[in-house]
């Protein structure tokens, strides 16, 4: 992981995210790794302690604690699974596909799971998000308050995409409430650490290993990581699977999870990103751990390279 880090921390290609204005005072610098073994044992190297908000990375999670509730054949039946192909804020998906989203890890997939989230009242709503990635994390993960606002005083197109799914029916409640509350998911603070371990209990089957709490079943999981290795990288996820070999999910703050299924996960930070919203440094970091480790699951052998 140290070898890992000093190879890619002089890479400066890729932009960090300006369209949510907050993030652009994010250092292009900040470049955490941290591994999480289904086991419970961890490792960190970089700023791993550096926080950041877990934005996209939440649609991952706030699936899986949906599929738990509502089960694999209406998730499948209303979310759907597939690539959409297009940038991950893309409105030209839902209209080509018929008013229907293509999948949770992009934002109109993922605004339409957010407003599907068990609760009589937003508050209750919260809880369960807030109270599911923190067990997923082992921690109580806080607000950032000022990403918050700052993506909602720019959420023009989250708020389109909602109430053009509310126009096709697949958004029963306030869309504006629930654009709210998806942004909020984005907005929690994670590590390195944090994602690492939330990516752990993925690939433990959905118990936390260090805490022990069970916070989806094995067949969530597993859910969860297909819908990742199809989706997780938006438009460019093909690319991501070619390389790494295993489910990933980034974020515009920089970070990406991705999941060894049945060993544990690996999570890196770095702000500055590609074309498509994903982290340069962390897709070539990731990308060496996987061949390093012999962690891509289409190898025929656990042998590095
Ligand atoms: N909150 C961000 C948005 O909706 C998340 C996008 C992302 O991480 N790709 O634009």
């Amino acid at each position: 992981m140290r070898e890992t880090h000093a190879r890619y921390a002089g890479l400066t290609d890729g932009a960090v995210a300006d369209y949510i204005p907050k993030l652009a005072e994010a250092d292009p610098d900040w470049f955490g790794i941290s591994l999480a073994s289904a086991t419970g044992r961890s490792f960190s190297v970089g700023d791993a302690q550096q926080e950041f908000s877990i934005q996209s990375i939440s649609k991952a999670f706030v699936y899986a604690l949906v599929c738990e509730s509502l089960g694999h054949d209406l998730m499948r039946e209303r979310i759907g699974v597939n690539n959409t192909g297009l940038p991950f804020n893309s409105v030209m998906a839902i209209e080509l596909n018929g008013g229907h989203t293509m999948n949770p890890m992009v934002n109109a997939g993922a605004l339409a799971t957010t407003g599907l989230v068990p609760g009589d009242s937003w508050e209750e709503k919260w809880d369960y998000i807030h109270r599911g990635l923190s067990a997923f994390a082992g921690r109580d993960l806080e607000l950032d308050e000022e990403v918050f606002a700052s993506e909602m005083e720019t959420n023009l197109r989250n708020m389109g995409i909602a109430r053009l799914l509310q126009s096709y029916g697949h958004i029963s409640i306030d869309p504006m409430r629930v654009t709210e509350l998806y942004t909020r998911q984005c907005s929690l603070r994670v590590t390195t650490e944090d994602l690492a371990r939330m990516g752990a209990t993925l690939a433990d089957g959905g118990t936390n290993p260090v805490t022990g709490a069970e916070v989806v079943s094995p067949a969530v999981s597993r859910d969860v990581l297909a819908v990742m290795a199809t989706t997780g990288m938006y438009e460019a996820s093909g690319d991501w699977l070619f390389e790494v070999g295993m489910p990933g999910k980034s974020g515009v703050a920089g970070g990406i999870v991705t999941i060894a299924p049945g060993k544990g996960s690996l999570a890196t930070f770095s702000p500055p990103l590609d074309a498509a919203g994903n982290s340069v440094r962390g897709i070539r970091a990731t990308r060496h751990l996987s061949h390093m480790l012999g962690l891509n699951l289409f190898s025929s052998t656990a042998q590095p390279g």
